[in-house]
Protein backbone atom coordinates (compact mmCIF):
# COMPACT_ATOMS: atom_id res chain seq x y z
CA UNK A 1 0.00 0.00 0.00
CA UNK A 2 1.47 3.11 -1.16
CA UNK A 3 0.02 7.05 -0.80
CA UNK A 4 0.39 9.48 -3.55
CA UNK A 5 1.89 12.88 -3.99
CA UNK A 6 -0.24 14.73 -2.03
CA UNK A 7 -2.11 13.48 0.65
CA UNK A 8 -4.16 15.42 3.07
CA UNK A 9 -5.08 14.88 6.72
CA UNK A 10 -8.59 15.62 8.27
CA UNK A 11 -10.26 15.14 11.63
CA UNK A 12 -14.01 14.64 12.29
CA UNK A 13 -14.53 14.64 16.01
CA UNK A 14 -18.40 13.40 16.02
CA UNK A 15 -17.80 11.86 12.38
CA UNK A 16 -20.90 13.66 10.93
CA UNK A 17 -19.10 15.26 7.89
CA UNK A 18 -17.06 12.96 6.18
CA UNK A 19 -18.96 13.47 2.78
CA UNK A 20 -18.45 16.90 3.41
CA UNK A 21 -14.72 16.76 3.60
CA UNK A 22 -14.51 14.19 0.63
CA UNK A 23 -16.25 16.55 -1.51
CA UNK A 24 -13.72 19.11 -1.12
CA UNK A 25 -11.19 16.00 -3.07
CA UNK A 26 -13.66 15.79 -5.31
CA UNK A 27 -13.51 19.41 -6.73
CA UNK A 28 -9.59 19.28 -6.62
CA UNK A 29 -9.65 16.32 -8.31
CA UNK A 30 -11.93 17.92 -11.13
CA UNK A 31 -9.61 20.72 -10.77
CA UNK A 32 -6.65 18.25 -12.00
CA UNK A 33 -5.29 17.32 -8.70
CA UNK A 34 -5.59 14.35 -6.91
CA UNK A 35 -4.79 13.80 -3.50
CA UNK A 36 -5.57 11.26 -1.05
CA UNK A 37 -7.79 11.81 1.48
CA UNK A 38 -6.56 10.52 5.09
CA UNK A 39 -9.45 10.35 8.41
CA UNK A 40 -6.75 10.94 11.21
CA UNK A 41 -8.35 10.90 14.26
CA UNK A 42 -5.69 10.45 17.56
CA UNK A 43 -5.62 8.42 21.07
CA UNK A 44 -6.36 11.62 22.64
CA UNK A 45 -9.82 12.57 21.20
CA UNK A 46 -11.06 9.32 21.30
CA UNK A 47 -10.34 9.02 24.92
CA UNK A 48 -12.07 12.40 25.54
CA UNK A 49 -15.02 11.45 23.71
CA UNK A 50 -15.44 7.99 23.67
CA UNK A 51 -15.08 6.29 20.26
CA UNK A 52 -13.29 4.24 18.69
CA UNK A 53 -11.05 4.41 15.05
CA UNK A 54 -13.41 1.53 14.11
CA UNK A 55 -16.60 4.36 14.00
CA UNK A 56 -13.54 5.89 11.94
CA UNK A 57 -13.13 3.38 9.33
CA UNK A 58 -16.58 3.09 9.10
CA UNK A 59 -17.23 7.24 8.32
CA UNK A 60 -14.40 7.01 5.88
CA UNK A 61 -15.85 4.21 3.90
CA UNK A 62 -19.26 4.83 3.89
CA UNK A 63 -18.26 8.72 2.25
CA UNK A 64 -15.88 6.70 -0.27
CA UNK A 65 -19.04 4.52 -1.21
CA UNK A 66 -21.68 7.44 -1.52
CA UNK A 67 -19.78 9.83 -3.11
CA UNK A 68 -17.90 7.02 -5.56
CA UNK A 69 -14.58 8.30 -4.55
CA UNK A 70 -12.16 6.15 -7.09
CA UNK A 71 -8.30 6.77 -5.90
CA UNK A 72 -6.87 5.76 -2.73
CA UNK A 73 -7.77 7.01 1.16
CA UNK A 74 -6.75 5.82 4.12
CA UNK A 75 -7.76 5.64 7.45
CA UNK A 76 -4.91 7.36 9.90
CA UNK A 77 -4.04 5.78 13.50
CA UNK A 78 -3.19 9.47 14.73
CA UNK A 79 0.02 9.76 17.08
CA UNK A 80 0.11 5.94 18.25
CA UNK A 81 2.50 4.21 20.06
CA UNK A 82 3.18 0.94 21.72
CA UNK A 83 0.71 1.84 24.67
CA UNK A 84 -2.24 2.93 22.67
CA UNK A 85 -2.12 1.21 19.30
CA UNK A 86 -4.19 -2.09 19.80
CA UNK A 87 -7.39 -0.19 19.30
CA UNK A 88 -6.00 1.37 15.89
CA UNK A 89 -4.91 -2.10 14.49
CA UNK A 90 -7.69 -3.61 12.56
CA UNK A 91 -9.36 -0.11 11.57
CA UNK A 92 -6.20 1.73 10.60
CA UNK A 93 -3.84 1.44 7.15
CA UNK A 94 -1.79 4.60 8.33
CA UNK A 95 -0.19 4.64 11.32
CA UNK A 96 1.51 7.54 12.78
CA UNK A 97 4.42 6.33 14.82
CA UNK A 98 4.96 9.21 17.22
CA UNK A 99 8.04 8.87 18.82
CA UNK A 100 8.46 12.33 20.25
CA UNK A 101 8.77 11.44 24.49
CA UNK A 102 11.79 9.54 23.12
CA UNK A 103 13.86 12.20 21.57
CA UNK A 104 16.91 12.52 23.67
CA UNK A 105 16.81 8.75 25.63
CA UNK A 106 20.03 7.22 25.14
CA UNK A 107 19.94 4.29 23.47
CA UNK A 108 22.47 1.44 24.34
CA UNK A 109 26.06 2.07 23.87
CA UNK A 110 27.08 -0.58 21.10
CA UNK A 111 23.65 0.76 19.38
CA UNK A 112 24.79 3.96 19.02
CA UNK A 113 28.70 2.52 17.68
CA UNK A 114 27.08 0.50 15.33
CA UNK A 115 25.15 3.13 13.64
CA UNK A 116 28.32 5.47 13.54
CA UNK A 117 30.24 2.71 12.38
CA UNK A 118 27.46 3.03 9.19
CA UNK A 119 27.28 6.03 8.34
CA UNK A 120 31.49 6.69 8.38
CA UNK A 121 31.33 6.86 4.56
CA UNK A 122 29.16 10.11 5.31
CA UNK A 123 31.86 11.86 6.76
CA UNK A 124 33.80 14.56 5.30
CA UNK A 125 32.63 17.68 3.46
CA UNK A 126 28.92 16.36 2.50
CA UNK A 127 27.04 17.61 -0.60
CA UNK A 128 23.52 17.40 -0.64
CA UNK A 129 21.90 19.19 -3.50
CA UNK A 130 19.41 21.88 -2.69
CA UNK A 131 21.76 22.81 0.30
CA UNK A 132 23.50 26.42 0.24
CA UNK A 133 26.42 24.91 2.05
CA UNK A 134 27.74 21.37 2.35
CA UNK A 135 27.70 20.00 5.55
CA UNK A 136 30.61 19.12 7.61
CA UNK A 137 30.10 15.57 8.81
CA UNK A 138 32.39 14.10 11.57
CA UNK A 139 31.93 11.28 13.58
CA UNK A 140 30.78 13.50 16.61
CA UNK A 141 27.83 14.92 14.66
CA UNK A 142 27.09 11.46 13.40
CA UNK A 143 27.25 10.24 17.42
CA UNK A 144 25.49 13.05 18.73
CA UNK A 145 22.30 12.73 16.45
CA UNK A 146 22.46 8.82 17.72
CA UNK A 147 22.62 9.95 21.32
CA UNK A 148 19.81 12.43 20.38
CA UNK A 149 17.15 10.41 18.35
CA UNK A 150 18.31 6.57 17.69
CA UNK A 151 16.14 5.33 20.98
CA UNK A 152 13.21 6.93 19.38
CA UNK A 153 13.48 5.33 16.38
CA UNK A 154 13.92 2.21 17.77
CA UNK A 155 10.85 2.76 19.55
CA UNK A 156 9.21 3.53 16.23
CA UNK A 157 10.61 -0.04 14.64
CA UNK A 158 9.08 -1.67 17.70
CA UNK A 159 5.94 -0.50 17.21
CA UNK A 160 6.27 -0.72 13.31
CA UNK A 161 6.54 -4.40 13.65
CA UNK A 162 4.37 -5.01 16.67
CA UNK A 163 1.83 -3.82 14.07
CA UNK A 164 2.88 -5.39 11.46
CA UNK A 165 2.55 -9.13 13.78
CA UNK A 166 -0.66 -8.19 14.63
CA UNK A 167 -1.96 -7.14 11.41
CA UNK A 168 -0.45 -10.29 9.97
CA UNK A 169 1.14 -8.17 6.72
CA UNK A 170 3.13 -5.32 6.15
CA UNK A 171 0.35 -3.47 4.01
CA UNK A 172 0.18 0.02 6.01
CA UNK A 173 1.28 2.93 5.41
CA UNK A 174 3.80 4.10 7.96
CA UNK A 175 4.91 7.31 9.46
CA UNK A 176 7.43 8.54 12.07
CA UNK A 177 6.45 11.74 14.04
CA UNK A 178 8.63 13.11 16.31
CA UNK A 179 6.55 16.82 15.94
CA UNK A 180 5.41 17.27 19.54
CA UNK A 181 8.18 18.00 21.29
CA UNK A 182 10.12 21.82 22.02
CA UNK A 183 12.86 21.86 20.10
CA UNK A 184 13.07 21.87 16.26
CA UNK A 185 14.61 18.85 14.04
CA UNK A 186 17.15 20.53 11.79
CA UNK A 187 17.77 19.55 8.26
CA UNK A 188 21.21 17.71 9.21
CA UNK A 189 19.10 15.52 12.23
CA UNK A 190 16.77 14.71 9.32
CA UNK A 191 19.48 13.55 7.50
CA UNK A 192 20.08 10.89 10.45
CA UNK A 193 16.96 10.49 11.65
CA UNK A 194 16.44 9.16 8.09
CA UNK A 195 19.69 6.77 7.56
CA UNK A 196 18.32 5.68 11.50
CA UNK A 197 14.87 5.00 10.08
CA UNK A 198 16.08 3.26 7.27
CA UNK A 199 18.28 0.74 9.57
CA UNK A 200 15.35 -0.27 11.54
CA UNK A 201 14.21 -1.55 8.44
CA UNK A 202 10.81 1.21 8.61
CA UNK A 203 9.40 1.47 5.31
CA UNK A 204 8.51 4.97 6.28
CA UNK A 205 6.37 7.00 3.50
CA UNK A 206 6.17 9.99 5.23
CA UNK A 207 8.01 11.45 8.33
CA UNK A 208 7.02 14.27 10.31
CA UNK A 209 9.54 16.56 12.39
CA UNK A 210 9.13 19.62 14.25
CA UNK A 211 9.44 22.57 12.07
CA UNK A 212 10.55 26.20 13.18
CA UNK A 213 7.55 28.58 15.00
CA UNK A 214 4.64 27.47 16.45
CA UNK A 215 1.56 25.29 15.27
CA UNK A 216 -1.24 26.03 17.68
CA UNK A 217 -4.89 24.19 16.69
CA UNK A 218 -6.46 26.16 14.71
CA UNK A 219 -5.40 29.84 14.61
CA UNK A 220 -2.21 30.31 12.12
CA UNK A 221 1.28 30.13 11.97
CA UNK A 222 3.61 32.15 14.57
CA UNK A 223 6.99 31.98 14.05
CA UNK A 224 9.56 33.26 11.35
CA UNK A 225 7.84 32.52 8.06
CA UNK A 226 11.39 33.18 5.78
CA UNK A 227 13.26 30.44 8.30
CA UNK A 228 10.14 28.09 8.15
CA UNK A 229 10.54 28.60 4.04
CA UNK A 230 14.14 27.49 4.49
CA UNK A 231 14.05 24.84 6.91
CA UNK A 232 11.20 23.00 4.64
CA UNK A 233 13.53 23.21 1.26
CA UNK A 234 17.00 21.72 3.59
CA UNK A 235 14.37 19.00 4.78
CA UNK A 236 13.13 18.29 0.69
CA UNK A 237 16.69 18.34 -0.54
CA UNK A 238 17.67 15.68 2.18
CA UNK A 239 14.89 13.56 1.65
CA UNK A 240 15.77 13.71 -1.68
CA UNK A 241 19.25 12.57 -0.72
CA UNK A 242 18.38 10.04 2.15
CA UNK A 243 15.84 8.36 -0.25
CA UNK A 244 18.94 7.10 -2.92
CA UNK A 245 21.81 7.07 0.04
CA UNK A 246 19.54 4.89 2.35
CA UNK A 247 17.20 2.91 0.16
CA UNK A 248 14.05 4.67 1.43
CA UNK A 249 10.93 3.95 -0.42
CA UNK A 250 10.78 6.38 -3.48
CA UNK A 251 7.54 8.35 -2.47
CA UNK A 252 8.71 9.03 1.34
CA UNK A 253 7.90 12.91 1.76
CA UNK A 254 7.48 15.28 4.36
CA UNK A 255 4.50 14.96 6.92
CA UNK A 256 3.15 18.43 8.31
CA UNK A 257 1.18 18.35 11.09
CA UNK A 258 -0.13 21.65 10.81
CA UNK A 259 -2.87 21.66 13.34
CA UNK A 260 -4.57 23.39 10.38
CA UNK A 261 -4.78 27.52 8.96
CA UNK A 262 -1.49 28.05 8.54
CA UNK A 263 -2.25 30.28 6.07
CA UNK A 264 1.39 32.16 6.69
CA UNK A 265 3.48 29.67 5.19
CA UNK A 266 0.90 27.47 2.33
CA UNK A 267 2.66 30.05 0.21
CA UNK A 268 6.25 28.85 0.89
CA UNK A 269 5.07 25.16 1.47
CA UNK A 270 3.63 25.27 -2.08
CA UNK A 271 6.52 27.17 -3.72
CA UNK A 272 8.74 24.83 -2.02
CA UNK A 273 7.29 21.15 -3.55
CA UNK A 274 6.94 22.96 -6.88
CA UNK A 275 10.99 23.76 -6.34
CA UNK A 276 11.61 19.57 -5.40
CA UNK A 277 8.89 18.20 -7.28
CA UNK A 278 8.08 16.83 -4.14
CA UNK A 279 4.86 15.46 -2.60
CA UNK A 280 3.93 16.18 1.09
CA UNK A 281 0.99 15.55 3.41
CA UNK A 282 -0.78 17.83 5.02
CA UNK A 283 -2.62 16.80 8.45
CA UNK A 284 -4.69 19.07 9.74
CA UNK A 285 -6.65 18.95 12.90
CA UNK A 286 -10.28 18.47 14.10
CA UNK A 287 -11.59 22.41 12.55
CA UNK A 288 -14.57 20.68 10.96
CA UNK A 289 -15.96 20.91 14.37
CA UNK A 290 -15.73 24.16 14.60
CA UNK A 291 -17.36 24.57 10.71
CA UNK A 292 -20.63 22.79 12.94
CA UNK A 293 -20.43 25.41 15.29
CA UNK A 294 -20.78 28.16 12.72
CA UNK A 295 -23.56 26.29 11.21
CA UNK A 296 -25.49 25.97 14.00
CA UNK A 297 -24.87 29.61 15.37
CA UNK A 298 -25.74 30.75 12.04
CA UNK A 299 -29.15 28.26 12.20
CA UNK A 300 -30.24 30.33 14.80
CA UNK A 301 -33.13 28.50 17.24
CA UNK A 302 -31.14 25.98 19.27
CA UNK A 303 -28.40 25.54 16.75
CA UNK A 304 -27.66 29.20 18.38
CA UNK A 305 -28.43 28.23 22.13
CA UNK A 306 -26.41 24.81 21.54
CA UNK A 307 -23.44 26.98 20.66
CA UNK A 308 -23.26 29.60 23.36
CA UNK A 309 -24.21 26.78 25.90
CA UNK A 310 -20.75 24.95 25.10
CA UNK A 311 -18.80 28.37 24.93
CA UNK A 312 -20.23 29.65 28.13
CA UNK A 313 -19.31 25.96 29.74
CA UNK A 314 -15.90 25.41 27.86
CA UNK A 315 -15.17 29.13 29.54
CA UNK A 316 -16.15 27.85 33.21
CA UNK A 317 -14.04 24.53 32.81
CA UNK A 318 -11.09 26.37 31.29
CA UNK A 319 -8.33 24.28 33.35
CA UNK A 320 -9.89 21.22 32.17
CA UNK A 321 -10.34 21.00 28.64
CA UNK A 322 -6.87 22.95 27.53
CA UNK A 323 -5.03 20.87 30.17
CA UNK A 324 -4.35 18.07 27.31
CA UNK A 325 -3.51 20.74 24.97
CA UNK A 326 -1.57 22.91 26.13
CA UNK A 327 1.56 22.43 24.24
CA UNK A 328 -0.85 23.61 21.15
CA UNK A 329 -2.65 26.66 22.20
CA UNK A 330 -1.92 30.03 23.43
CA UNK A 331 -5.23 31.25 24.87
CA UNK A 332 -5.17 34.85 26.87
CA UNK A 333 -7.82 34.16 29.37
CA UNK A 334 -8.00 38.36 29.10
CA UNK A 335 -8.99 37.98 25.72
CA UNK A 336 -11.93 35.67 26.01
CA UNK A 337 -15.54 37.33 26.23
CA UNK A 338 -17.37 37.02 29.15
CA UNK A 339 -20.18 33.98 28.63
CA UNK A 340 -22.85 36.76 29.55
CA UNK A 341 -22.12 38.72 26.92
CA UNK A 342 -21.94 35.83 24.32
CA UNK A 343 -25.09 35.12 25.50
CA UNK A 344 -26.59 38.20 23.70
CA UNK A 345 -24.89 37.84 20.65
CA UNK A 346 -27.01 37.38 17.33
CA UNK A 347 -25.53 34.47 15.05
CA UNK A 348 -23.45 36.34 12.19
CA UNK A 349 -21.60 37.89 15.82
CA UNK A 350 -20.73 34.67 16.89
CA UNK A 351 -19.84 32.78 13.46
CA UNK A 352 -17.84 35.45 12.72
CA UNK A 353 -16.23 35.50 15.65
CA UNK A 354 -15.22 32.11 15.05
CA UNK A 355 -14.40 32.07 11.75
CA UNK A 356 -11.06 32.26 10.47
CA UNK A 357 -11.15 35.07 8.40
CA UNK A 358 -8.75 37.78 9.47
CA UNK A 359 -10.04 40.39 7.69
CA UNK A 360 -12.78 40.48 10.20
CA UNK A 361 -12.65 42.53 12.89
CA UNK A 362 -14.76 40.25 14.80
CA UNK A 363 -12.29 37.41 14.30
CA UNK A 364 -10.96 36.20 17.96
CA UNK A 365 -8.17 33.61 18.15
CA UNK A 366 -8.42 33.17 21.36
CA UNK A 367 -12.04 32.42 21.66
CA UNK A 368 -11.12 30.35 18.35
CA UNK A 369 -9.15 27.99 20.35
CA UNK A 370 -11.09 27.74 23.25
CA UNK A 371 -13.92 26.38 21.68
CA UNK A 372 -11.34 24.08 19.51
CA UNK A 373 -10.91 22.21 22.13
CA UNK A 374 -14.13 22.05 23.55
CA UNK A 375 -15.79 19.30 22.21
CA UNK A 376 -16.04 17.59 25.34
CA UNK A 377 -18.83 19.66 26.16
CA UNK A 378 -20.42 18.92 22.95
CA UNK A 379 -19.83 15.38 23.28
CA UNK A 380 -21.36 15.45 26.48
CA UNK A 381 -24.60 16.87 24.94
CA UNK A 382 -24.84 13.44 23.52
CA UNK A 383 -27.98 12.87 21.23
CA UNK A 384 -29.10 16.76 21.57
CA UNK A 385 -25.75 18.20 20.04
CA UNK A 386 -25.95 15.39 17.23
CA UNK A 387 -30.06 15.71 16.46
CA UNK A 388 -28.85 19.31 15.79
CA UNK A 389 -26.29 18.63 13.76
CA UNK A 390 -28.45 15.97 11.32
CA UNK A 391 -31.23 19.06 11.08
CA UNK A 392 -28.86 21.82 10.22
CA UNK A 393 -26.77 19.38 7.78
CA UNK A 394 -26.88 21.31 4.90
CA UNK A 395 -25.50 24.37 6.20
CA UNK A 396 -23.12 22.77 8.06
CA UNK A 397 -21.67 20.09 5.29
CA UNK A 398 -21.80 23.86 3.14
CA UNK A 399 -18.87 25.50 5.70
CA UNK A 400 -16.85 22.38 6.30
CA UNK A 401 -16.18 22.27 2.64
CA UNK A 402 -16.22 25.64 1.88
CA UNK A 403 -13.70 26.26 4.70
CA UNK A 404 -11.35 23.08 3.44
CA UNK A 405 -11.75 24.50 -0.13
CA UNK A 406 -11.41 27.93 0.17
CA UNK A 407 -9.15 28.17 2.46
CA UNK A 408 -6.84 25.19 2.56
CA UNK A 409 -7.20 23.20 -0.74
CA UNK A 410 -6.99 25.93 -2.80
CA UNK A 411 -3.53 27.77 -1.21
CA UNK A 412 -2.05 24.61 -0.81
CA UNK A 413 -2.30 22.71 -4.27
CA UNK A 414 -3.75 24.73 -6.35
ZN1 LIG B 1 1.43 15.79 15.36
Amino acid sequence: MTIGKYSFGMGDRFGHQGKAQLAVLQKAKEAGVTISPVWNKSYREHQIIYTTQDSVRQEADEAIQVLGWKDAYFVDADHVGLKNVDGFIQASDFFTLDVADFIGEKAVAAAIQSFVDSQKGLIGSLKIAGLDDPIDVTEELIKSAAEKYLFAVQKAGETYRYISGKKGNSDFVPEVSMDETDAPQTPVEMLFILAMIAMEKIPAQTIAPKFTGRFNKGVDYVGDVDQFAKEFEEDLAVIQFAVKQFGLPSNLKLSVHSGSDKFAIYNSIQKALKKYDAGVHVKTAGTTWLEELIGLAESGGDGLKIAKEVYASAFGRFDELCGPYATVIDIDLARLPDPAEVDCWDGPTYASTLRHDQSNANYNPHFRQLLHVGYKVASEMGERFLQALKDNEAVIAKHVTENLWERHIKRLFL
